[in-house]
Parts: structure tokens; C-alpha cells; sequence
């Protein structure tokens, strides 16, 4: 008989009742350290007395209006991520894939709202992963993702990942733009090379293509930089953000330059829920904190220690581990066992993970995560490690 919920995920038999800053409790009360953050959501750990503070606030104030008023709290987050950033305007969403596919729809309007309607197919990357709508399916191309729903959304050409020949030749008078994650989260945290994002930009100046990068899983703090793409001085044209945006509360949003968005008029897109004013109030309040002086270097200062300990673990146990991945605090290890095993014996042992493809182990930890606790999570993948060694 099928479950009452629905039984698309393969659920770890673990049930969480509360969480702590980087901690997690189960229903049993075991502690665990989180590494996984929710995949990547959970920015500020659990119960941050900041964001707690802004949504009790909220709650008993208003929840929801719609958008056919204005909204204070995202004319003010709107207003605060185009100060801090290359967009001029923004449109906030309920979910990643929401975001994402709103922004392949300003892509497309951008060319016909300027006369070339002909203009819209979009170039993407494989290992790509954009969400599960049928566009963003369509978008990434990868088999488990499109098996059995049918013929797919038309409109996009898949490059191999970090090839700028390949991209080149797949641009036609169709093209409309280039889609990429700066660093990949889904496809096994494979970061872009910053010279190759700094090509997209020169390929899409030369072709007249608009530039957009999915930062939905690297962007809201998690590399060090507010967005990953700031790490190669050059900026896009149209951007998806939201995982980390609201801390746990659902929130997606497209940042796009004036340019871009000149096709966006009223009536072009719209959403029921997307940014109301409780869901505003988390966002403000996670930016609040990623915008103090000092915050984002300190993520930078974490993932770097984070990052050499990988290295060393690695170098260590070459037997269980092959490779660290990723960065800032969006770091992956290439296991050499089947990954799951060793995310059960790491859950076992207290250590919170998340898989991806190429059999990687991502570690996603809170930005608030402490270098005590980065050596906590260290000794916990030193002893699974080397009880597999032992046992090789
Ligand atoms: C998670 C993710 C999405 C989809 O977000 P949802 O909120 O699950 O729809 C899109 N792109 C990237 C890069 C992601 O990591």
C-alpha cells in the first residue's frame, strides 16, 4: 500500500524534534552535528535568536497580503540585495525552481519585449540541477530527472561543463542566453573554474546573450562572498537565488539588471505567496546577519580551515576518500566506498551529510558553524574513516 505521504524520497528513518545552532536533536534525543543544513537552507544554524526574534514579531503583526499591495518588507529587502549587489531590480518566488524558471521567462521576454522573439533558447551545462518543474528538468537533461514525463520543455542546449569550445559552437541566432551555476551543488560540488566564469561573461558580451547564473545553493553567503560569481569580479545579467535566503523559511527570488528585466511590466509574471511579509521578515533577518562587518569573512576564514583539514583527511585515508571539492563552506568529498554507506556510518557516529552525483559527500555546514565544531565534524570523519581503512 502506498505511504500517506507520498513516497518520492528514499527517507533516512530519522525524525529531528529540535535544533541548536549547528546541532539537531531526534525524537530518541540524540545529537546530531548538522553538516547538511536542510541541504543548504539552515544558514544561520537552528533557533538564531535573531531570526527567531523577527518572525515572532512578524507573526503577530500580518502574514500575508498578496501582491496586489505593496509590501514594506520586500521593498526593503528588494531595495537592500540591489544595493549589495549587480541587480537593479528583484522578484521574490517561493521556491528555488520558482526563481529559477521566472528567470528563464525574463530571459525569453527580454528578446521579444526588444524585437527578437526568435531569440530564446537558452544554453546550460551538464551535471546542471535546477529544480524539478518540467522547464528546469528540460533545462538539466539528467536521465533520473526526465525519465517518464514525457516530451520535454523545448529551448535548451547542453555543453559540457567548463568547455567554452563546445558552448561557441552551440550558440545559434536562437540563443538567448547562457544558464550555469557558478558552482555546482547537485552535479557533486564542482566549482567553475573563475576564469571560465569570466569567459561566459566575455562569450555573452560578444554574442549579445544574457548572462544567468543559478545560485541558488552557492549564493546567499555559502562561498564567503554574499554571491559565488564575486569571486571572478564579474557579474551577470539575471540571477536565481533562495536555499539560504530565508534560513528555513521558503523563499526564492530573481535578481536581474534593469537591462534585462526591461520586459518584467506589470501583468509579465506573478506569484501568490512569493514574498509576503512573513516570509519577508526572514529574509531581512538572514540578511541582517550575512551583512554585518565581518560575518562573510569569517564563512571565507571557516572554509578555509575547513578546507585544509579535507585536504589532510583525504591525503590520510586515500582508500575511503579521493578528493575535496567546493568552496567556502559548500565543500564536497569524492568518496571511493559507495557514498551512502558512509553517510550511514557518519550519521551513526553523530555527522549530518548530504549526497550528490559522482558518488560525492557534501558538506553544507551552517554559516555560523564554529571551528570548534569544524573539528568536531573532522574527528567524526577520521574515525568512520579509519574504521574503513581498517576494514579494506
Ligand atoms: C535546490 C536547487 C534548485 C531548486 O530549488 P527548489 O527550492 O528545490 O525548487 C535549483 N537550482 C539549484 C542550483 C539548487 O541547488
Amino acid at each position: 500500500m502506498i505511504s500517506a505521504v507520498m513516497p518520492t524520497y528514499a527517507r533516512i528513518d530519522v525524525t529531528f524534534e529540535r535544533g541548536e545552532g549547528a546541532y539537531l536533536f531526534d525524537t530518541d534525543g540524540r545529537r546530531y552535528l548538522d553538516f547538511a543544513s536542510g541541504i543548504a537552507v539552515t544558514s544561520l544554524g537552528h533557533g538564531h535568536p535573531h531570526l527567531v526574534a523577527a518572525l515572532q514579531d512578524q507573526i503577530a503583526k500580518l502574514w500575508h497580503t498578496s501582491n496586489i499591495v505593496r509590501i514594506a518588507g520586500q521593498e526593503r529587502l528588494a531595495e537592500r540585495l540591489v544595493a549589495n549587489t549587480f541587480a537593479d531590480t528583484v522578484f521574490f518566488s517561493n521556491s528555488g525552481a520558482e526563481a529559477w524558471e521566472g528567470g528563464v521567462k525574463l530571459v525569453r521576454k527580454h528578446f521579444s519585449h526588444n524585437g527578437q522573439p526568435e531569440k530564446w533558447r537558452l544554453i546550460t551545462v551538464g551535471g546542471s540541477f535546477h529544480g524539478r518543474t518540467l522547464a528546469a528538468i528540460a533545462a538539466a537533461k539528467t536521465e533520473k530527472l526526465v525519465k517518464g514525463f514525457g516530451p520535454m520543455v523545448e529551448g535548451f542546449d547542453q555543453v559540457a561543463f567548463g568547455n567554452l569550445n563546445e558552448l561557441r559552437a552551440a550558440i545559434t541566432p536562437e540563443t538567448a542566453g547562457i544558464c550555469v551555476e557558478p558552482v555546482q551543488g547537485e552535479g557533486g560540488i564542482r566549482a567553475a573554474n573563475l576564469d571560465y566564469l569570466r569567459a561566459l561573461r566575455e562569450v555573452a558580451d560578444e554574442f549579445g546573450l544574457l548572462l544567468y547564473f543559478d545560485e541558488i545553493q552557492c549564493g546567499m553567503g555559502r562561498t564567503g562572498k554574499l554571491f559565488a560569481h564575486e569571486w571572478a569580479g564579474i557579474t551577470p545579467d539575471v540571477l536565481c537565488a533562495a536555499k539560504g535566503m530565508g534560513g528555513g523559511f521558503p523563499i526564492g527570488a530573481i535578481l536581474a539588471t534593469e537591462s534585462a528585466a526591461d520586459g518584467m511590466q506589470a501583468g509579465a509574471h506573478g506569484t501568490t505567496f512569493g514574498g509576503n511579509p512573513l516570509a519577508m521578515a526572514a529574509g531581512n533577518a538572514v540578511l541582517d546577519v550575512l551583512l554585518e562587518p565581518g560575518f562573510l569573512d569569517e564563512v571565507d576564514r571557516i572554509g578555509r580551515i575547513l578546507w585544509r583539514k579535507l585536504v589532510k583527511l583525504v591525503a590520510d585515508h586515500p582508500k575511503v576518500f579521493k578528493e575535496a571539492r567546493g568552496a567556502g563552506l559548500m565543500l564536497g568529498l569524492v568518496a571511493v566506498p559507495p557514498a551512502a554507506e558512509l553517510m550511514d556510518d557518519l550519521r551513526n557516529a553523530g555527522l549530518l551529510t548530504v549526497g550528490a552525483s559522482e558518488n560525492v559527500i557534501r558538506l553544507l555546514p551552517p554559516l555560523i558553524v564554529t571551528e570548534k565544531e569544524v573539528d568536531e565534524a573532522i574527528g567524526i570523519l577520521t574515525t568512520v574513516a579509519e574504521a574503513r581503512m581498517a576494514d579494506a
